[in-house]
């Protein structure tokens, strides 16, 4: 399965803004992003003029990176989102939001997307009793993720969750924390989704 393998800081400077993509991290003094807001390269502190495209392009690059997704895949998702009703930027970004990584980070059960990924890799988790272990699936309406039953037990796992334990469910699921359960009970709606982004910018950019 395709990922960015790089530097992950690296794309949070050349972003011109933070992507937690690391975690704990992301909200201490180590961050990269704090102590050098500037692109990566030999010529990232030099002044530079944006164009409508550099900005479409940089929106897009933004909303991928954020969710760890490849080029490919996210021309894939903008295609779904222009087959469904409603306004195809909305559509795109409830669909990103929908994958089962981010559902799990989403739901307090990872320090970031990319552990979510991992964790979901290994099997831990379980979509309507069975288990999946498919980063990208898309979660619905009605489904509800589960913690394996062989999987609550695991020290590493518990103290994952121990960790983010405190972080804000989105109105879209519920959660039952003792149970380690949670009800997909809507689609995401901009307003849940955290991304500070233009997404009318990604479709301005795919329909040229
Ligand atoms: Fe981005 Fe997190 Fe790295 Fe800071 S620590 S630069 S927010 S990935």
């Amino acid at each position: 399965m395709a990922r960015y393998t790089g530097a992950v800081c690296r794309l949070c400077r050349r972003e011109g803004q933070k992507l937690f993509l690391k975690g704990d991290r992301c909200y201490s003094r180590k961050c990269s992003f704090d102590r050098r807001s500037y692109a990566p390269g030999q010529h990232g502190q030099g002044r530079k003029k944006v164009s409508e495209y550099g900005k479409q392009l940089r929106t897009k690059q933004i909303a991928r990176r954020y969710y760890g997704v490849l080029e490919g895949q996210f021309r894939r998702y903008f295609e779904l989102a222009e087959k469904m009703p409603g306004v195809t930027g909305e559509n795109l970004l409830a669909i990103l939001e929908s994958r089962l990584d981010n559902v799990i980070y989403r739901l307090g059960l990872a320090s970031s997307r990319a552990q979510a990924r991992q964790l979901v890799l290994h099997g831990h988790f379980t979509v309507d009793g069975r288990k999946v272990n498919i980063p990208s699936y898309l979660t619905k309406v009605g489904q509800v993720i589960s913690v394996k039953e062989s999987s609550r037990q695991n020290e590493n796992i518990k103290q994952i969750f121990e960790v983010n334990s405190s972080r804000p469910v989105p109105q879209w699921m519920e959660m039952n924390r003792d149970a380690l359960e949670a009800k997909v009970v809507a689609m995401p709606s901009r307003e849940d989704i955290e991304l500070p982004i233009e997404e009318t910018l990604i479709v301005e950019l795919y329909s040229k």
